[in-house]
């Protein structure tokens, strides 16, 4: 599949997801490419094209939640728990954990607020070879951006908790 042959799809809609446009995301796979798609919900997804092209992915999750049906998006993944845990911690004061992190003033670099440009920061869990990643900051003042976090095993973080 082209560049061409992509650009060629930017509005379209298939199922519940409108592409909006190519993500900026790269894998190791160069075969896989992925596009930020629009879901009727008002999410935003990001989906391997081939998925969406051939209805394997049809929402951004949100139909799973309806009818149980497996869905592939990354939306569903590890990676978004992760994603929306940092997010909660630094931005959202009824999350549990705010306290410790967004109440002390450890926030999260611009390009983190979309889940986007987390995941072309940092790549995906499955890509870091470790069995259980999380996401670590080097100095635990710091705030959460490309150059103050690493994936590590869990177990690790476990251990380094006071
Ligand atoms: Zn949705």
């Amino acid at each position: 599949m082209g560049r061409n042959n992509i650009d060629g799809l930017i509005g379209k809609k298939i199922n519940k997801l409108t592409l909006l446009r190519e993500s900026e995301i790269r894998l190791h796979q160069k075969t896989k490419r992925y596009g930020v798609f629009l879901c009727d919900c008002g999410n935003e997804t990001i989906q391997t094209i081939f998925d969406w092209t051939n209805g394997g992915s049809k929402s951004c999750g949100c139909l799973k939640k309806l009818n149980g049906k497996k869905t592939h998006g990354l939306s569903s993944t590890g990676d978004y728990k992760s994603y929306m845990g940092i997010k909660g911690r630094c931005l959202n004061k009824s999350h549990g954990d705010y306290k410790n992190y967004g109440a002390k003033g450890v926030t999260l670099c611009e390009k983190w607020l979309t889940f986007e440009g987390f995941v072309s920061d940092m790549g995906l869990r499955a890509d870091t070879g470790l069995k259980d990643p999380t996401i670590e900051r080097i100095d635990v003042t710091g705030n959460y951006e490309k150059s103050n976090c690493i994936w590590i095993e869990r177990s690790l973080q476990a251990k380094n908790k006071r």
